[in-house]
């Protein structure tokens, strides 16, 4: 990892009697795109706000580039924030916007005009210079913004939800844009974000939260394929949960006893007791589903199928353009979502409702997690 350049060591925020920030320790490094992913009110902009200086830290410390923060104000400090309304200056151009912090610091006028220039380039505004803010779109006032933020390049950027305000295609653009912004400056971005895939999509490692505590700390990939509790499992995307309880134990081979039924071998670091109780979780994806009809007639398919296998009934189709998910019953009465692709030589749902079907997966494809 590189130099830390945020570091949180045990900061508590309460406002009054609420406590809105509990224990968070993290460390930021140095060029590093992290988002705050979280459902609202779990403490994400209090935690951006600590960092921009415009809260203090209830206990424990910050630290910026190494250096306390404690009674620096927001102006001393190496970072510079997007709101998410954009706070631009109304009577204001679009040069003046992005030059005043540069006048309020006493820069001298031909500097100011190279960094402005310089700024409305990198955001790809550059003839828009003279223009007021009501003159744009929506999604060149983020622009500005951003240009404005990043215009005395900032060590940090704090981003507070940048996006929200656009359309989903401006929006998905604008991610892109902005993650290239990030590497060709190589300053650190933290960003917040209830948008999963937002997070996903531009981060390197995203920080999950709940009611003020960081639940996990990770790269997309981690949060998504071992999620540490049904809480982040379930945050991040859709996911199927089956009970069972270990049943056997032989070196690194762990058998469980699924409630509905089959018998699962399973290869996991996890300590875990004979009996106990566990979920194991699923994404839609990680299935592999055929008619019971199929495999009857083809022992080429049993191969597929190198877990137990789980017998049910196809209830709903939802189609969504690229893919579509098979809802289906267990045995034992459980639904599971299925996520299917179209085979390359047809765009037909192979599937239709009232089908008996089987479903396993790849042994190890799974995540077990013991009971809370
Ligand atoms: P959202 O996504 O809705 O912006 P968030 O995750 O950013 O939510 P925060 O704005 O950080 O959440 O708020 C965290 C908690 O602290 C909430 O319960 C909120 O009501 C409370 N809170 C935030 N600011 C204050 C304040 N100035 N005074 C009292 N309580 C506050």
């Amino acid at each position: 990892m590189n130099k830390a350049v945020v570091e949180l060591i045990g900061v508590d925020k309460d406002y009054g009697g609420h406590r809105a920030l509990a224990n968070i320790s993290l460390t930021v490094a140095d060029g590093e795109f992290l988002s705050l992913l979280g459902p609202s009110g779990c403490g994400k902009t209090t935690l951006l706000r600590l960092i921009g200086g415009f809260e203090d830290c209830t206990r424990g410390q910050l630290l910026l580039d190494g250096r306390i923060m404690d009674r620096v104000p927001p102006e001393k400090r190496a970072v510079n924030t997007v709101f998410q309304n954009y706070a631009l200056f109304p009577h204001m151009t679009v040069f003046d916007n992005i030059a005043f912090g540069l006048r309020m610091a006493k820069k001298g006028t031909d500097d100011i005009r190279q960094a402005v220039h310089q700024a409305l380039e990198l955001v790809e505004l550059a003839g828009m210079a003279h223009r007021k803010p009501a003159e744009l779109s929506g999604g060149q006032q983020q622009r500005v913004a951003i240009a404005r933020a990043i215009v005395n390049k900032p060590r940090v950027l704090l981003l507070d939800e940048p996006l929200s305000a656009l359309d989903h295609r401006l929006r998905k653009q604008m991610q892109k844009e902005l993650k290239q912004l990030q590497r060709t400056l190589g300053i650190t971005f933290l960003l917040v974000t209830h948008d999963q895939d937002e997070a996903f999509a531009m981060s390197d490692r995203v920080v999950v939260m709940q009611q003020g505590r960081i639940e996990q700390i990770g790269t997309p990939m981690e949060i998504y394929e071992e999620p540490v509790n049904l809480y982040v499992a379930r945050f991040v995307g859709d996911i199927n949960v089956l009970d069972g309880v270990i049943r056997e134990q032989t070196g690194s081979t762990t058998f469980i006893a699924l409630v509905e039924g089959a018998v699962v071998r399973l290869r996991s670091n996890r300590a875990l007791n004979l009996g106990q109780s566990i979920h194991v979780l699923l994404r839609p994806e990680d299935f592999r589903l055929e008619l019971e009809q199929d495999i009857a007639q083809s022992r080429d398919l049993s191969a597929k199928f190198q877990q137990a296998r789980l017998k049910g009934t196809v209830r709903r189709i939802f189609y969504h353009g690229a893919t579509y998910d098979v809802e289906v019953s267990l045995e034992s009465g459980t639904r599971v979502q299925v996520t299917e692709f179209f085979d390359d030589d047809s765009d037909n749902l192979y599937f239709k409702p009232g089908d008996s079907v089987a479903l396993g997966w790849h042994e190890g494809w799974e995540v077990v997690l013991p009971h809370e």
